[in-house]
């Protein structure tokens, strides 16, 4: 890492004063946008498993109200500081702002690496975390309500609704208090996959976009890329299927313990259980390893993604990087001083905080989910297809011909719950890709696509604090 003393939130202060520039707000309401509404910091302690006590430091941060319930995920990380949750909440206002989801930013992190705790002590530490929350009103569907992050995943979800349901007897909304929960609790179907599909639709449309892969020297389309992932994670291991299911060659991956590469492609399901069974990515048939998870960012492919934590690229590695557009699959892995190494050799970077918004637009559909009381497609979905099959056979009478029973059950077949989850995330990304990139287009002066994100984000935030009346 180049930049010594590196701050997470002054990174985004950074990329947020670049791009206010291009806006017309008031420096009151920048101020107001910028800065985080509340930081929530607190030690409780831990009885580990052998009797000695643990004091734990860990974190909520609301970055802004002018939407609520505040949204952001919990995570659990040795790394994690307040500048780094700070720095993670406003990212989530802006990621909300961009993808049309009315939440405002927030952020939770724990101090501790998950790995050197037994399950029982991680039960415990987030049921206390929990408790911590709503003693000072920082969890609820209404005021803000955490999500997963690097760390934590459906079981942690599952103890925080249980917990918070325990001290809120009768709420009926409980369950909207927390998304990213398994489905038997409440959790909505395609929610686990959503950061990944996300990533993957919003660099689809980039990929299909002739003017953007002219710029790039690419041909048109996913299908024949060669991807690198690092992390393979929640976010990483979705993120690498989904391009790998569409036809792109996943020719690199990266762990903690190091990176392969093959440039006929890695089967991503073959390295994940590969991992699982020998506990790492390095020595999987067929690919050669790498000693260093950092080396996957410097092979040379066309799509990077890196998906696994903030500030790997730096001004330091940046110039060694061979990719011809970049994913931030995860939160703030480029540093300011690497955006611009990559501004002036013409790569793309495509932002994370509107790339990896798929976690949140689903946990949006979840939320709603659990405030309705009713699964996506229940009430309609039998309808529809009695309605389809009637049209189907309407046309069969009228034409004299039989459709093939493949065809006939694709016309017919009425939505499921993830079937409308994975058009509602599509629908959005896609929207999402092209406000952008319309914003960039419209002035010739912003630099770079995370600049026209950060414009868009900002003047959405801007005009709700306007049409609040709080800056008349
Ligand atoms: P995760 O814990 O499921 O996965 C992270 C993976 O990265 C792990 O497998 C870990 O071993 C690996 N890793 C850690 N350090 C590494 C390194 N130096 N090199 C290579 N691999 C390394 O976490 P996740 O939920 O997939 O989150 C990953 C990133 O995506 C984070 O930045 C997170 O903030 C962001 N994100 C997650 C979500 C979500 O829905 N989970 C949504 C938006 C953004």
């Amino acid at each position: 890492m180049s930049d010594k003393h590196y701050s997470f939130f002054g990174a985004v202060e950074r990329s947020f004063d670049k791009a206010s520039k291009f806006t017309k707000w008031d420096p009151g309401i920048l101020e107001q946008i910028r800065e985080c509404n509340a930081v929530f910091q607190m030690r409780f302690p831990l009885k580990r498993d052998d009797g000695s006590i643990e004091v734990i430091e860990a974190y909520r941060v609301q970055h802004s109200h002018h939407k609520t319930p505040c949204k952001g995920g919990i995570r659990f990380a040795a790394e994690v500081n307040q500048d780094e949750v700070m720095a993670l909440a406003a990212l989530m206002t802006y990621k909300c702002a961009i993808v049309n989801v009315p939440f405002g930013g927030a952020k939770g992190g724990i101090k501790i690496n998950p790995r050197k705790y037994s399950p029982y002590e991680l039960e415990k530490i987030t049921r206390r975390y929990t408790a911590e929350l709503i003693k000072k009103k920082f969890i609820g569907p209404g005021t803000d309500v955490p999500a997963p992050d690097y760390g934590t995943g459906e079981r942690e979800m599952a103890w925080i609704l249980d917990t918070y349901s325990a001290m809120h007897p009768g709420e009926i909304d409980a369950a909207g208090c927390v998304t990213g929960k398994p489905v038997t609790q409440g959790g909505v179907r395609g929610r686990r996959e959503a950061t990944g599909l996300g990533v993957f639709f919003g660099l689809r449309e980039v990929c299909n976009m002739p003017d953007v892969m002219k710029r790039l020297g690419m041909p048109v389309g996913v299908e024949g890329k060669r991807v690198v992932v690092q992390g393979l994670g929640n976010v990483g291991y979705h993120s690498a299927k989904f391009f790998q299911d569409a036809g792109a060659i996943i020719i690199g991956l990266a762990e903690y313990e190091g990176s392969i590469m093959n440039d006929k492609g890695l089967d991503v399901d073959a390295v994940f259980n590969h991992r699982k069974a020998t506990g790492s990515i390095l020595n999987f048939p067929g690919a050669t390893n790498f000693a260093k998870n950092t080396d996957a960012l410097e092979m040379e492919c066309d799509i990077l993604i890196p998906a696994a934590l903030e500030n790997v690229i730096d001004g330091e590695n940046a110039p060694r990087v061979k990719a011809k557009l970049i994913g931030e699959a995860a939160n703030g892995p480029l540093t300011p001083d690497a955006d611009e190494v990559f501004a002036k050799k013409g790569i793309i970077v495509v932002p994370d905080m509107y790339l990896n918004a798929g976690g949140v637009t689903v946990s949006y559909f979840e939320w709603l989910k659990n405030l309705s009381h009713v699964r996506y497609g229940r009430m309609e979905k039998r309808f529809n297809e009695n309605m389809n099959t009637q049209i189907v056979n309407q046309m069969e009478s009228m034409s004299g011909k039989k459709m093939s029973e493949k065809d006939k059950e694709y016309i017919v077949h009425g939505a499921d719950e993830v079937d409308l989850v994975y058009s509602g995330l599509e629908e959005t990304m896609i929207s999402a890709t092209h406000e952008i990139m319309n914003a960039w287009k419209a002035n010739p002066e912003i630099p770079d696509m995370r600049t026209a994100a950060y414009v868009v984000a900002i003047n959405k935030v801007g005009t709700s604090y306007a049409e609040l009346g709080i800056f008349p």
